[in-house]
């Protein structure tokens, strides 16, 4: 089936755009690209240090840019407010300095408890002009995610709003020994080691400072989604601001005059790099939405703010599917130009029905919160194959590789499925897992980082995800990826989404079995189940379609959207859970 739709391209012709591609040939940009010559695109500070937040605001102070709307903050409740470069500049500024004077220093951790608002962007740029080091949390964490995430990273600083503190910080604010000082975004307290943000702001320095920090300099820790496991404590630096700059331009085709809207959120590594650093390295507008997902009000943020590129997750895009393809018809949506989604992968289905409703097809692009950067895409320019992660980006090899028997690597022959690997060397790599050297040093074998995703590569260069190397299904002697399952699933009219399992079988190893959520007008009976699985044989054959097929109310995710498919396996089999920290919970 998937063969079938990816023998039917999306053609691109980069001489018809509106907008010319920063990238127009991507065979000449990736032979003519190099890692060196990319950062003397950026500012850089004296004798070869580099700092995000230098590249990303202070860089533009001295051009046009500088007055231009930076970030475009929409409140919950409607307010709109805007920030200029030099706004952000500005108010970055009193931030270091406030931070300086509660004792912060270079490489100390300051952590963040918030829902996108401003004050989540300001203490970012305010960390890093002082080297001190970034690290956001995801708002909607429990106590114990934020006890865990805080102790293991050292956190020293927290930022959080009255009423984070009051529910998530309170209950183990006595387990929290190196975290010096609280500051609270939105209420005037001033008690020991909790103060009131923006009081110390308005009274703080609003000198330039710009510390100088080296390349190498710890500039973020990311805890990853959690979706396979424990979450790791990713290490990020300051160089890496040139991956994110050169993968913002490339990848998502940012041009300075655009207006964006990534719709992560900079509690993941993908609202950081691409929700924060990237298009302000561009120079673009960016759109900060504080609300949660609705389609309706989605679709009218896309035509009020004339969003012209607009990045999000399968998820997203699934539900969206789902609300139908009457309502995007009610909005004006023709600023848009480019959409591209991340996190999980996406189904050939969604690629089409972008095309189809909203005129745009959605570029897939592949990294992890380890890559720091996008490393797979479909480019503005390229020829995308609907279900396919795209094509390395310049300055970037991948590989496809299998393990011999002894262990050592080998590259893996055209459309062969094995282990994603990437040739370390590109400024967003990880530095570290914290605190885990063993299981960093893991991560590499032969000369190449292994990513833990299985994939295959076609022979046009088109790499396929195929699943997570921890999600692969061993049925009597196939290996059999549940995406392929998954994507086939959801092209039937009732299925909204689909996880696939293993489950363990005397006779065949494992058997397939496929948890579905249905669209709404949709019932869960027999028979649907039955047809289903009809369906699925039919596009699949009897070897690779699901045996058992479940219909649930919805799928357990995590709070960046990916589908938990180890929740499912360990539900089913009655295992412990592990670790749900990340589980979104409805
Ligand atoms: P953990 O490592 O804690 O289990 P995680 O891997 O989900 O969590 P992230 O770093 O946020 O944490 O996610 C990266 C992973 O998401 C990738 O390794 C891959 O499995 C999946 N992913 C991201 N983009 C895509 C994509 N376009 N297609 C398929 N899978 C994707
Ligand atoms: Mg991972």
């Amino acid at each position: 089936m998937r063969d079938v739709i990816a023998n039917r391209p999306i053609r691109k012709n980069a001489d018809r755009m509106p907008v010319k591609p920063n990238m127009s040939n991507y065979e000449r940009e990736r032979l003519g690209f190099s890692w060196a010559a990319a950062a003397k695109g950026l500012a850089g500070l004296p004798n070869g240090g580099i700092n995000i937040a230098h590249e990303a605001v202070e860089r533009h102070l001295d051009t046009a840019v500088a007055g231009r709307v930076a970030l475009r903050w929409l409140s919950m409740s409607g307010e709109v407010r805007d920030f200029t470069y030099r706004d952000l500049s500005d108010q970055s500024n009193r931030v270091a300095h406030m931070l300086l004077q509660l004792g912060v220093a270079k490489g100390d951790r300051v952590f963040t408890l918030l829902g996108r608002v401003p004050e989540l962007y300001l203490t970012a740029l305010g960390a890093w002009k002082l080297g001190a080091v970034f690290c956001p949390l995801f708002s909607a964490f429990g106590p114990e995610p934020v006890h865990q995430r805080i102790t293991r990273g050292d956190g020293k600083i927290l930022v959080t709003s009255a009423r984070l503190y009051r529910r998530r910080v309170l209950p183990i604010r006595d387990r929290l020994p190196s975290l010096e000082h609280i500051l609270l975004v939105d209420v005037d307290t001033d008690e020991p080691g909790i103060h009131p943000f923006h009081a110390l702001l308005a009274n703080a320095d609003d000198t330039p400072m710009m510390a100088q920090t080296r390349p190498e300099d710890m500039a973020i820790l990311h805890f990853t989604s959690g979706t396979t496991g424990m979450p790791k404590g990713a290490v990020h630096v300051h160089e890496a601001v040139v991956a994110h700059n050169v993968t913002g331009r490339y990848a998502l085709d940012l041009h300075p005059d655009d207006v964006f809207w990534c719709t992560a959120d900079p509690g993941w590594v993908t609202g950081t790099s691409y929700g924060i650093i990237s298009p302000l390295t561009v120079g673009v507008t960016n759109i900060i939405d504080e609300s949660e997902f609705d389609a309706e009000h989605w679709y009218q943020t896309l035509q009020d703010q004339r969003v012209t590129v607009w990045y999000t997750a399968p998820t997203a895009i699934r539900m969206l599917m789902k609300a139908g393809p009457e309502l995007p018809k009610r909005y004006d949506l023709s600023a848009l130009r480019f959409i591209a989604s991340v996190g999980e992968p996406l189904n050939p289905e969604a690629v089409i029905w972008g095309n189809e409703v909203l005129g745009l097809p959605i570029h897939d692009n592949w990294w992890q919160t380890e890559t720091g950067g996008i490393m797979i895409a479909n480019f503005a320019s390229t020829d995308i194959r609907p279900g396919s992660m795209g094509l390395p980006l310049p300055g970037i090899t991948a590989a496809i590789m299998q393990r011999r028997d002894d262990g050592t690597l080998r590259e893996a022959i055209e459309g062969e499925e094995g282990e994603l690997a990437l040739r370390p060397g590109w400024p967003s790599m990880f530095r570290g897992y914290l605190y885990e050297e063993e299981r960093y040093r893991k991560a590499f074998a032969d000369g190449w980082y292994l990513t833990g995703d299985l994939a295959r590569r076609d022979g046009d260069g088109y790499f396929w995800f195929v699943g997570r190397a921890d999600d692969i299904i061993k049925s009597a002697g196939h290996l059999i990826g549940p995406f392929e399952v998954e994507s086939a699933l959801i092209e039937h009219e009732a299925v909204a989404e689909a996880a696939v399992i293993g489950k363990p079988d005397p006779v065949a190893g494992e058997i397939v079995k496929a948890f579905v959520a249905l669209n709404p007008g949709f019932e869960a009976t027999e028979a649907m189940e039955r047809d289903l699985r009809g369906f699925a044989r039919k596009r699949l054959g009897p070897a690779v379609a699901p045996r058992e097929i479940e219909i649930l109310e919805t799928l357990p995710r995590t709070r960046s959207g990916k589908i938990m498919r180890r929740l499912l396996k360990a539900r089913e089999l009655g295992l412990p859970e592990g670790d749900t920290s990340t589980l979104e919970r409805m």
